[in-house]
């Protein structure tokens, strides 16, 4: 794949806008990931450098595993501060959204951040975006938002900014987005950027130990017990599901972020193309899918269609809205169309 060559009337419109900036906001999707935050923590950090105001606002919490990313501690969440964020995001005259393509990823911090008065530009790289923003730079072929924001960076001249925190943080969103550089990631250019940004002397060992190898107890068993007894198998259809319900996840003290990366685990087996795992989340009053496939398969129709949501042809996600065992008759209803 070539170079990303953005439209230069976008990135003319993009530094412009940057240099003449007293407040920047910077912001990405509900339950951010590695790339979520790697990305936003990372556009703060180079703003900071070039003596900008910036600050990073999310709908919720990061998950914990995240929590070592320099900056993380600084990051100003909806859930927690909703006036604080607000304020922000009133005050701001630049917003950059990360990561998400629709305004609902935004979850409750949706209406305060449509009704933010600031230019706003997105940089994301989730299939079919929204037109919510000023200037938008979507590119769903790229392995993640840090993978894309790297060039956007470059492209806007501000390359010379790139701190190893900032290398730090981009790192963290390529690597996790790819499964540590499994999926996602054939267009050898990846590895040209990859190359540039261990230069900064960032610990790669580190970031994958701390972001992708990470587990409470409670989480390790909750996993083994959703594989030993809840995954259940189609080989017919290359299909496996894990049904989870609340009383189970309260079982094993379920934390945010448990189960995170799990869904892949039953891809493992040579005859599963897809994967499916369904949570209850009894706060939200609803299921939380989750879903992976293998080469041509696409789970992004089946998580548009049936649950609201989407992502990307290989790794989706969505909401159902009923009970579990309603769940499991509308994922009987999508097998039998397999
Ligand atoms: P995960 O299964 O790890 O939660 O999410 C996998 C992918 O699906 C991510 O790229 C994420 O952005 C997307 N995704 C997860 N949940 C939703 C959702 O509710 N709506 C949409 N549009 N995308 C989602
Ligand atoms: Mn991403």
């Amino acid at each position: 794949m070539a170079l990303p060559r953005f439209k230069q009337s976008d990135i003319n419109g993009i530094r412009s806008r940057v240099e003449r900036a007293q407040r920047i906001v910077i912001t990405c999707h509900k339950a951010p990931d590695g790339d979520a935050i790697g990305s936003c923590l990372a556009l703060m950090s180079l703003f900071r450098r070039m003596g900008k105001v910036a600050d990073v606002v999310t709908p919720d919490m990061p998950l914990r595993a995240l929590m070592f990313a320099p900056g993380a501690n600084q990051i100003i969440v909806n859930s927690v501060n909703e006036k604080a964020v607000r304020q922000l995001l009133q005050k701001a005259d630049l917003i950059f959204c990360l990561d998400f393509n629709s305004l609902h990823r935004v979850d409750k911090m949706a209406e305060a951040l449509a009704e933010a008065p600031a230019f706003k530009v997105m940089v994301d790289h989730h299939i079919g975006p929204e037109r919510f923003c000023d200037i938008t730079l979507s590119e769903p072929e790229r392995s993640s938002t840090c993978e894309l924001l790297y060039h956007v960076i470059g492209a806007l001249g501000y390359h010379r900014f790139i701190s190893r925190e900032v290398a730090q943080c981009l790192f963290l969103g390529m690597m996790t987005d790819t499964g540590n550089f499994t999926y996602g990631s054939e267009d050898p250019e990846i590895y040209i950027v990859v190359a540039d940004l261990l230069s900064y002397d960032i610990d790669k060992a580190y970031i994958y130990n701390m972001a992708l190898n990470t587990f409470s107890a409670d989480s390790l068993r909750l996993r083994g017990y959703a594989l030993n007894s809840k995954m259940e198998i189609y080989p017919e259809k290359g299909v496996a599901a894990i049904f989870l319900s609340q009383e189970e996840l309260d079982e094993y003290r379920y934390k945010k972020g448990d189960l995170e990366g799990l869904v892949n685990k039953p891809l493992c087996i040579p005859e599963v193309t897809m994967s499916f795992m369904f949570r209850e989340d009894s706060t939200a009053g609803l299921i939380k899918v989750s879903t992976r496939s293998q080469g041509d398969r696409s789970v992004e129709e089946i998580c548009r269609e049936h649950f609201g949501g989407g992502g990307h042809k290989n790794a989706s996600g969505g909401d159902f809205h009923g009970t579990l065992d309603e769940a499991k008759a509308e994922f009987l209803k999508i097998l039998s169309n397999l």
